[in-house]
């Protein structure tokens, strides 16, 4: 694929999908390539509807083929939730000591055992004919009662990986990237991407 454009903001997902897509695509582009790019909001039920929402608007405007991606926690014991709300659990505005200082109440009282979760990431992948498909990933833990470690961002200090016996915060980045929703969803559709490279060689 000649030119991509991955819509968002951060800087670090913008670096992890240029890194993922070398050799896939010849250039990854980011929204500052792309001024007056319509901001989305993400007001759909679910990861798949606010990722293809993203995409698609931004492919639409820009012309070009277009990458986004939606993520977040659920919880067992809460039905699913924070889900889609993730980043705004404890209000607009909130930030992650508020959304994990949520957490911890809401979970008040629930034993070991009964604190299962999972992230959840969905990454779009849309043309500017509105054509969109989706890539999933995601990765089952235990919420624990009190945060641990300092690496990373959002939930990682209260979500226990226990295969590692490890929070996301204590784990290495590269093991966190290497087994994480993102890095799941991310090898899914590197190996979409390379397959049809590759048969378009071949042709
Ligand atoms: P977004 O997909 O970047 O909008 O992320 C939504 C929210 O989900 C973030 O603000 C975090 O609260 C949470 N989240 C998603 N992925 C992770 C992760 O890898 N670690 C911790 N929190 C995450």
């Amino acid at each position: 694929m000649k030119e991509l454009l991955v819509a968002s903001g951060n800087k670090g997902k913008l670096m992890e999908f240029a890194e993922l897509l070398q050799g896939v695509v010849e250039k990854v582009l980011s929204p500052a390539d792309f001024p007056g790019l319509p901001d989305v909001v993400e007001d759909g039920d679910t990861f798949e509807a606010n990722a293809v929402k993203k995409a698609r608007a931004a492919a639409l405007f820009a012309g070009i083929p277009v990458l986004a991606d939606d993520s977040g926690l659920c919880v067992d014991h809460l039905e699913g939730r924070p889900g889609v709300y993730s980043a705004r659990f404890a209000g607009p505005g909130a930030g992650d000591a508020d959304n994990n200082a949520l957490l911890l109440r809401e979970l008040d009282g629930v034993p070991a055992g009964k604190r299962g979760a999972a992230f959840h990431c969905v990454i779009a992948l849309c043309r500017p004919d509105g054509s969109c498909e989706t890539f999933d990933g995601m990765l089952p833990g235990e919420i624990l009662e009190a945060p641990r470690g300092s690496g990373g961002f959002g939930y990682d200090p209260l979500f226990l990986v226990p295969e590692y016996g490890q929070t996301f915060s204590e784990l290495p980045m590269e093991i966190k990237n290497a087994i994480s929703h993102r890095g799941r969803a991310m090898r899914q559709l590197k190996a979409a991407l390379s397959s049809r490279e590759g048969a378009k060689a071949q042709r």
